[in-house]
């Protein structure tokens, strides 16, 4: 058994005070901090917030000495119980990380709780210290002294631990207690503004449960109970899932907007369905985790692009959304990935899952023209397998049980074969074009795809000539480069990132528009301008305009064998 012990009293230092109690069962003793939490494939060296190590064995004093930035090494004098002390600073506001203010705190365990050697298996019992008025939401068993026990060193980090005045609220999915807790960056203390807002929202949400059950096929939720927490915030997206929890980010400008509560419906659907997939349903690379090193998981586009793409149509089989919705989210999906150059000249599907840890993470400027998202293009492949399992008189939420009928339901870790497998036991055809989709640059034929069920795509082309170029107005009134097209017209010219648009043709450049109404296409002009305090001149020839967006329609001319298996399709599960 491993004691936890978290002291928030002291909310305004930001400071976690932590001590861990264990009595050891070796003569040597190593101590790790995670490098990363599962769900968010980075390595985020935890470490870095952690001070003031303090390692004691009844009245003495050891010295541990330290075998790499995360990790120590500690010989012990006798196998008398120890008490390792130590301080985590909690200021980085994320789903996957630890952040303790005047209002609230949350802490991500595999930030803040080291792995001691030979422990990784044993109970770790938590208990928590916390200002007057706050209360805990731990997603673990209670225990009568006030504790929580988690049976293992795994489910202690899994569990998300969030702290603070507000209040919780109860619904239940088949029978199943469900927590929702909501944390109002930008409202007094325990205000329920959301729920005020949205007097349905638990209900939706429940809705949107027990549309999840559907889709798997189950009766129940995975999870023998659920904590939903949600981080209502001026800006910011995100979630994190857990066995039985998830911890959501969402924006007060976000849910302005029309889509608004739809798109945190799709979160809590998407965050919600990963109890089953990639949760329980999980890549053998995750079995078990290794929480010091990056995994390659191959199989990402799977655990969430597949998500993904349900997540979409849950609220639609909740009957929270309408038909027209489902298109245009889809839509928007769509036409990001089309418009996305990395998708044919960065990464294939199964490249960017296995380089998720130094690229989807990590974003830069040009990261469009050598990248492509496992969640979008992930997306998109789940749209047209299910489209091509219907083909063949199956569907994607049948694969999906089908995998976890032999594979989640055991707590078997699946391999990339076994994904091929499952695809290609409903229908043949995948068993050459799957692979051929995950390791090469050409999409399926998606207008063929959409056909089926009665939508098509259309392009549409922009008003002004194409230069490759983005600019935007900075604080001082300069017009920047911010984003430059591989190849396009302005990279072939010598624009680079952070020049300063100055002048076309002589005439001033003042704001982004000002350089559609004056380009001309196939016309060489003269672009001054202002790079590293010196102007120059570049010769550009913009191009005729190009495709700007992408827009998924209802085909007026489907007939009645389309419409159908439109309404099948919406209809998401198995008929
Ligand atoms: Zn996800």
């Amino acid at each position: 058994m491993v004691d936890l012990s978290l002291d928030l009293s002291e909310p305004h230092s930001h400071l976690v005070h932590v001590c861990l109690r264990c009595t050891p069962t070796t003569p040597v003793l190593r101590l790790r901090l995670p490098a990363w939490t599962p769900g968010s494939y980075l390595i985020r060296d935890y470490a870095r917030h952690l001070e003031g190590l303090e390692i004691r064995q009844g009245d003495q004093r050891l010295l541990p000495s330290r075998i790499d930035p995360s990790g120590w090494r500690l010989e012990l004098p006798s196998g008398e119980p120890l008490e390792i002390r130590y301080r985590v600073l909690a200021a980085d506001l994320t789903v996957r990380t630890c952040h303790l203010d005047g209002d609230h705190g949350f802490l991500a365990l595999a930030a803040l709780v080291l792995e001691v050697e030979g422990e990784r298996w044993a109970p770790h019992r938590l208990s928590l210290c916390l200002p007057e008025g706050w209360r805990p939401f731990v997603p673990l068993p209670l225990q009568a002294d006030g504790s929580w026990l988690a049976r293992d060193f795994d489910q202690l980090l899994d569990t998300p631990v969030e702290v603070g005045p507000h209040r919780e609220h109860h619904f239940s999915v088949a029978g199943v207690p469900h927590r929702w807790v909501c944390w109002d960056a930008m409202a007094a203390a325990a205000a329920d503004g959301l729920l005020m807002a949205r007097p349905t929202l638990l209900q939706d949400l429940a809705a949107v449960c027990e549309a999840c059950c559907r889709l798997m096929g189950e009766p129940v939720p995975a999870a023998p109970d659920y904590l939903f927490v949600l981080h209502l915030l001026d800006q910011g997206y995100g979630g994190l899932e857990h066995d039985t929890s998830t911890v959501l980010q969402f924006s007060h400008q976000s849910l302005r907007k029309p889509e608004g509560y739809r798109q945190l419906l799709q979160l809590a659907a998407h965050e919600y369905l990963h109890q089953w997939n990639v949760r329980r349903l999980r890549p053998a690379a995750l079995c078990p985790i290794d929480y010091h090193s990056p995994v390659i998981v191959s199989g990402l586009w799977f655990a969430e692009g597949v998500t993904s793409y349900f997540d979409q149509l849950l609220p639609h089989l909740a009957g929270l959304s309408s038909e027209d919705d489902v298109i245009e989210d889809f839509g928007t999906d769509l036409n990001r990935y089309l418009l996305t150059p990395g998708r044919f000249h960065g990464q294939s599907l199964r490249q960017s899952s296995e380089e998720a840890w130094v690229k989807l993470y990590r974003r830069e400027a040009n990261s469009d023209d050598s990248q492509i998202s496992y969640y979008l293009k992930g997306a998109i492949l789940s749209l047209v397998l299910d489209l091509e399992l219907r083909r063949a008189g199956s569907c994607l939420a049948q694969v999906l049980r089908d995998l976890w009928a032999s594979f989640g339901r055991w707590g078997r870790g699946y391999r990339e074969h076994d994904l091929l497998e499952a695809f290609t036991a409903r229908s043949p055809a995948l068993a050459d074009r799957l692979p051929a989709w995950l390791d090469g640059f050409e999409d399926p034929d998606l207008p063929a795809y959409l056909q089926d069920v009665g939508l098509r795509l259309e392009p549409q082309r922009a008003q002004a000539p194409h230069l490759g170029l983005k600019a935007s107005l900075q604080a001082g009134g300069a017009l920047e480069v911010v984003r430059v097209l591989r190849s396009g017209p302005a990279q072939r010219a010598g624009v680079v990132l952070g020049d300063e648009l100055i002048a076309l043709d002589g005439l001033r450049l003042r704001k982004p528009e000002d350089l559609s109404t004056l380009l001309q296409a196939d016309q060489r002009q003269s672009l001054t301008i202002c790079r590293r305090g010196h102007l120059r001149s570049l010769a550009i020839t913009a191009a005729p305009p190009a495709i700007e967006r992408w827009r998924l329609l209802l085909d007026p001319a489907a007939g009645p064998g389309e419409l159908e298996r439109r309404r099948q399709w919406l209809g998401v599960v198995p008929c």
